[in-house]
């Protein structure tokens, strides 16, 4: 049988935006877990350089994140290695029951903070060239292709202005798409197709990605025919980036807050749900830009509404 821990609060994730809320929690001196489940920093640790977080010009994402965890347990926040499988809530006492691997945490107040996973292609070679060729956020590594040429996987409307946002650095943008149609806006659509830049290529796959440290060689199959063909660069002169969606880690709370058609969580502005008590950070919840800089900024707000909830407002 494991272990019941009574806590004031307890925050799922520990990225960003679940680092924040600790530093934030631990501030109003709340009694608080925050629990992870595979790497504390979250997606950033993925990120060999981060151009974009205010006061840290250039940092790879491991330092970036190691310093918040850093920051986070020198004000006494205890960050614990352990997935989350379930949270409950008790109707009658309105405390949470959050499931864990090695104990169960019963808690007044709770904050989901576990982000949203790139959903990946699935090409020969994309997790080899993660970060070295491969990238799934434009906003975070259009800069590095300055005057390179890029691929760009997928025909949904994110896809598209993503494809459009890259043409501001890349020399050539080609958006590649396994259907016969993009899913995107008319409006979109017709820019693309206006921008000397961009070049679409329907009805067309990457099959796979080859090169010595970054990549050189992009096998693409026409799916009309079956067809495949070898297209190949200077090393190190074009990039891919996979852009077919994400998947935001919200099932914990299903039932327990209201979530959009893609499934991210709809809050208020002091990131609280429709449940008394349960707040959602960073990338799973429904918001504009998903970035370091929002997801910490959400994480602080989230920290301060759960203490006022608790009845015990952050120190400023
Ligand atoms: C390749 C890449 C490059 C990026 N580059 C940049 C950049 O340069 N600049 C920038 O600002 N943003 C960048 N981003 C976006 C940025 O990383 C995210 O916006 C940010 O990490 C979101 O923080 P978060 O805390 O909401 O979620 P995450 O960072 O996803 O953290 C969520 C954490 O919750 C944990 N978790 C999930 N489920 C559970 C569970 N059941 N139990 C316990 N723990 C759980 C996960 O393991 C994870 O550690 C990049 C993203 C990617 C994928």
């Amino acid at each position: 049988m494991t272990d019941t821990v009574r806590k004031d609060l307890v925050i799922v994730g520990g990225g960003p935006a679940g680092l924040s809320a600790a530093i934030y929690a631990q501030r109003s001196l709340l009694d608080v877990v925050t629990l992870e489940r595979e790497a504390v920093g979250g997606q950033v640790i993925l990120t060999s350089e981060v151009d974009n977080y205010p006061g840290v010009p250039h940092a790879d994402g491991f330092s970036l994140v190691d310093a918040m965890h850093a920051q986070a347990t020198d004000l006494g926040a205890q960050v614990v290695m352990d997935p989350v499988s379930s949270v409950e809530r008790d109707e009658a006492t309105g405390r949470f029951l959050v499931r864990g691997a090695s104990a169960c945490y019963d808690c007044a107040s709770l904050i989901l903070a576990a982000g949203a996973r790139p959903r990946h292609a699935g090409f020969e070679g994309e997790e080899r060239f993660a970060g070295h060729g491969v990238s799934y956020c434009a906003t975070c590594d259009g800069m590095f292709y300055r005057n390179k040429q890029v691929f760009v996987i997928g025909g949904g409307n994110s896809a598209a202005e993503e494809a459009l946002f890259l043409t501001r650095f890349a020399s050539k943008v080609t958006l590649v798409v396994r259907k016969d149609h993009l899913r995107a806006q008319a409006a979109v659509v017709a820019e693309l197709e206006r921008n000397e830049k961009v070049e679409v290529r329907l009805m067309t796959s990457v099959v796979s990605l080859d090169g010595g440290e970054l990549p050189s060689s992009v096998t693409l199959r026409d799916n009309a025919t079956g067809a495949t063909y070898v297209e190949t660069y200077e090393e190190g002169s074009f990039g891919v980036f996979v852009l077919v969606g994400r998947t935001p880690e919200t099932e914990l709370v299903r039932g327990l807050a209201e979530l959009d058609d893609a499934g991210y969580v709809l809050t208020d502005e002091r990131m609280a749900t429709q449940t008394p008590g349960l707040f959602v950070a960073g990338d799973a919840r429904a918001k504009p830009l998903r970035q370091i800089v929002t997801a910490a900024s959400d994480g602080a707000v989230a920290a301060t509404s759960a203490a006022a909830f608790l009845g015990r407002p952050v120190e400023g």
